[in-house]
């Protein structure tokens, strides 16, 4: 079968997650959330005593054996299952969150997730969003795209999205997370979060999710994908 793969990367806070689930909807492509995987591996991590950002590699590599991630698209979105076990929720915590970043550093726990999120992708229509899901997950992704935003907006979305869900972020606060978890992103010697040479580059700065999700779209039909 000729499957039509869709890549989206960029950095945290570009809205991958809401435009890739959106187009995945409106094609009805499979959408596959990699920054899900990372964050379930950090919560099995957590859960067993390891703190990805504290314990080594070694440590975190010997739990991964015992860990299954699926994914299931439902009416409300993507959920996400650790051995059978629905942590949508709890992995968007600040723990979670944080290990997921650091976990990601170590190549083991690279290509235990590429492999699960490559599986996932076998055989259909898929939207894929991440960091390398362009330069290494699916090399060969009919469609690449990266999208962007400077850190003062993408910082922004995600406090308005915290106030809607009625937290009180600290603004500083958060421009300094995004900032590090960029710098975690764009430093790591496996795989780090850059974009591929054949990516349409998408600043989404100035544009709404309708607008982003519209353009991705005409690309696919442009390519072929429906
Ligand atoms: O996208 P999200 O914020 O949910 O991703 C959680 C973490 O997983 C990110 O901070 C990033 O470090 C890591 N990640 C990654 N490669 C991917 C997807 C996510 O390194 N393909």
């Amino acid at each position: 079968m000729d499957v039509f793969q869709v890549a989206i990367d960029g950095p945290v806070g570009a809205g991958k997650s809401t435009i890739a689930r959106l187009t995945a909807a409106r094609t009805g492509f499979t959408y596959i959330d990699t920054g899900a995987m990372y964050r379930a591996v950090a919560l099995y991590a957590l859960r067993n005593g390891a703190d990805p950002a504290v314990c080594g590699e070694e440590t975190v590599d010997a739990m991964l054996g015992g860990i299954l991630i699926s994914l299931e698209t439902t009416g409300d979105g993507q959920k996400v299952f650790l051995n059978g076990e629905d942590v949508t929720g709890l992995i968007r915590g600040p723990e979670a969150t944080r290990g997921s970043s650091a976990a990601a550093v170590y190549p083991s726990v690279r290509a235990m997730v590429t492999a699960r999120a490559r599986e996932i992708a076998a055989d259909g229509n898929v939207i894929m969003d991440g960091r390398d899901i362009g330069t290494a997950v699916l090399p060969d992704a009919k469609l690449k795209v990266y999208l962007d935003a400077a850190v003062g907006i993408r910082a922004e979305r995600r406090y308005k999205e915290l106030v809607e869900k009625g937290g009180s972020p600290d603004f500083e606060t958060l421009v300094n997370e995004i900032k590090q978890r960029d710098y975690n992103d764009t430093h790591r010697a496996a795989d780090p979060l850059r974009r591929a040479e054949d990516a349409v580059d998408i600043d989404v700065g100035g544009m709404n999710a309708e607008e982003v999700v519209e353009t991705i779209l005409s690309l696919i039909k442009e390519r072929g994908g429906c």
